[in-house]
């Protein structure tokens, strides 16, 4: 043992698996494991990066004052009210830290985004996972899980990895019934993909009151997970916490031109949303006619349900062979479940017939 030790909560957290990208023996991979956009990089974000190349002696604008007008003017915020982070994650992080801390509670749905529960011990809270309805977060039952040391709330909506989703008048009722020192952070990544009319992201709740914040990425519909981009929607109270405690630089400069050439990019979402409810209904749909239970989802991805543990290990082993990645629900107390991004038609058809021959019991 060494002497030297961290926070005892920080031993309590198990590292964040990402995608991985080999697979021993196989040469084409198909890499589902991270909800990544299904049509790679905007392609105005090449030309941009092309121009900043001689540019990067230089230290970016703090503040991302572009990057803020680009997406106040997208989405029709107040660009004063938002902060951009490398990556939701950060600012995830940021204020966990900063509401957060030793001898405070954070709330969460029980197969909700698993950072908040590993930014929650890493911050010293207790983090409180709430039994779900359906694979659904229950409004009641969140609420009734605050406590008086309860400082955060989180709900990722839609949800990953089980794709669901609260319509407004039920996230209104659970902004409603908290306290108003308690911050309610709605993780909205997949907002592009959703196509329920009773949908917000969350802009209008944030707009009117003192403790909801929204977040967002460009990790998703705008195709830039690699570039690690996100930003969030604040009261202006809490815009001003997450400035202090951000780093003096720490959306770089590639970030803010990519950030800004893919919002400008013509039909680029329009595109993306489209193609992604065609397959998602027909993988969906598929692999229901395969006998496997999916969940109805409002992301870039679904969530099969194989039945028992070992089923999903199989399956999951059966992708493999074909070079195909999706990802392992272990983590979120679903082992029995494989999470698929929805890739690019060819991509969905591999997923397709590799799962109908593992199901038909011919891999
Ligand atoms: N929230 C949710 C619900 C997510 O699924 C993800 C990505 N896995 C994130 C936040 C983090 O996104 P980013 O790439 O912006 O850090």
């Amino acid at each position: 043992m060494p002497a030297l030790m961290p926070r005892p909560s920080i031993l309590s957290i198990e590292p964040y698996v990402g995608g991985e990208s080999k697979i021993p023996g196989v040469n084409r991979i198909v890499k589902l494991s991270s909800n990544e956009g299904a049509f790679g990089v905007p392609p105005g974000v090449q030309d941009a990066y092309a121009k900043l190349a001689t540019e990067l002696h230089r230290y970016p604008d703090g503040g991302a004052t572009a990057l803020r007008e680009a997406i106040g003017a997208r989405f029709g915020l107040d660009p004063a009210r938002i902060v951009c982070g490398n990556g939701s994650d950060e600012l995830i992080g940021a204020l966990i830290l900063s509401y957060g801390g030793e001898g405070t509670e954070l709330v969460m749905s029980a197969h909700g985004f698993v950072m908040y529960d590993i930014a929650g011990r890493y911050a010293g809270c207790q983090v409180i996972k709430v039994p779900e309805r359906n694979l659904t977060a229950d409004v009641d039952a969140m609420l009734a899980a605050v406590g008086p040391r309860t400082r955060l709330m989180f709900l990722a909506n839609p949800n990953n990895p089980t794709g669901s989703i609260l319509p407004a008048s039920e996230v209104e009722r659970l902004r409603a019934g908290l306290r108003e020192d308690v911050l309610l952070v709605l993780d909205s990544a997949y907002a592009e993909y959703v196509t329920r009319p009773d949908y917000d992201p969350g802009t209008a709740l944030v707009e009117a009151g003192t403790n909801t914040v929204m977040t967002r990425t460009f990790s998703k519909v705008f195709g830039l997970g690699g570039v690690r981009l996100g930003w969030c929607y604040a009261p202006p109270h809490v815009a001003d916490i997450l400035n202090r405690v951000r780093g003096p630089f720490n959306v770089n400069a590639p970030a803010m031109v990519a950030g800004i050439a893919a919002l400008a990019e013509p039909g680029w979402v329009e595109k993306s949303v489209a193609h992604n409810d065609e397959w998602r209904t027909k993988v969906s749909d598929g692999l229901r006619a395969l006998g496997l239970t999916v969940h109805p989802s409002e992301g870039n991805f679904i969530l099969a349900d194989f039945g028992t543990a070992e089923r999903a290990r199989d399956a999951d082993a059966a992708l493999k062979v074909r070079g195909l990645i999706v990802r392992a629900m272990g983590a979120y107390s679903l082992p029995q479940c494989l999470r698929i991004t929805i890739g690019n038609a060819e991509e969905c058809g591999m997923v397709l017939d590799a799962l109908g021959a593992f199901l038909r019991g011919r891999d």
